[in-house]
């Protein structure tokens, strides 16, 4: 089974991602993981993209749909979650080539709802593991007082340079622009399936449950 996460900056699509992960066997494709990889590990296009990402914009089509690309025909598992791609129409068009081409198709896009003020809260009091990428929120899920990652241990607590409201700003701005049309898109393909996202992790991760079947 192959799904698109869909939705806004801090709609969760990560941390649904990670949950469907363990608990199926898929393999999560984040572009926005896989970006930040390239520019940790110091290479070209990594440098290239840092100051698009962290002003929230987003990065080339051609850059995204080649990691995307790459990744499809290095990696086995039991189906995708495309978290965080695709993002612009012509994103989605070459997915579903890419799949094609492999002999594959979408069995479902989940859009997750959540309104604009709540992806404010959530996002400005994030912070992850950089160690495990576990997710942590200063609200409703402090990092634990004895400074240790409570999944992994490890005590490397990160913020994202594009975690700030400037950037945010730009981020919800471009999501609106450029992304919120592959709802439209998806839903005449027949494929869109609309959760809350506004609720609990495991209320969200059962209404997921309940579309994917
Ligand atoms: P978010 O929390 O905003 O959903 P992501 O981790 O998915 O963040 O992405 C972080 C940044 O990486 C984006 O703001 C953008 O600059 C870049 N990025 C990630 N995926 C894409 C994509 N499919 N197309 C263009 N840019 C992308
Ligand atoms: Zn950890």
């Amino acid at each position: 089974m192959n799904i698109i996460l869909l939705g806004p900056p801090g709609a969760g699509k990560g941390t649904q991602a990670r949950i469907l992960e363990d608990e199926r066997g898929m393999v999560q494709l984040s572009t926005g993981d896989m970006l930040r990889e390239a520019r940790t590990s110091g290479t070209e296009m990594g440098q290239k993209v840092a100051a698009i990402m962290d002003a929230g914009q987003l990065v080339t089509d051609e850059i995204v749909i080649g990691l995307i690309e790459e990744k499809l025909q290095s990696t086995e598992g039991n189906g995708f979650i495309f978290d965080g791609f695709p993002r612009t129409l012509p994103q989605a068009d070459a997915l579903g080539e890419l799949l094609k081409a492999n002999g594959q198709g979408l069995n479902a896009v989940v859009a997750m709802q959540v309104d604009d003020e709540a992806l404010v809260a959530r996002i400005t009091a994030r912070s992850t593991c950089g160690n495990c990428g576990e997710v942590y929120n200063d609200q409703t899920k402090p990092q634990p007082a004895n400074g240790k990652c409570s999944n992994c241990g490890a005590s490397d607590f990160r913020r994202r340079a594009d975690d700030n409201e400037e950037s945010l700003k730009t981020r919800l701005m471009e999501y609106y622009k450029k992304t919120s049309p592959l709802l439209g898109y998806y839903y005449a393909k027949g494929d869109l399936r609309t959760v809350d996202g506004l609720g609990e992790i495991d209320a969200v991760k059962a209404e997921i449950s309940g579309v994917l079947g």
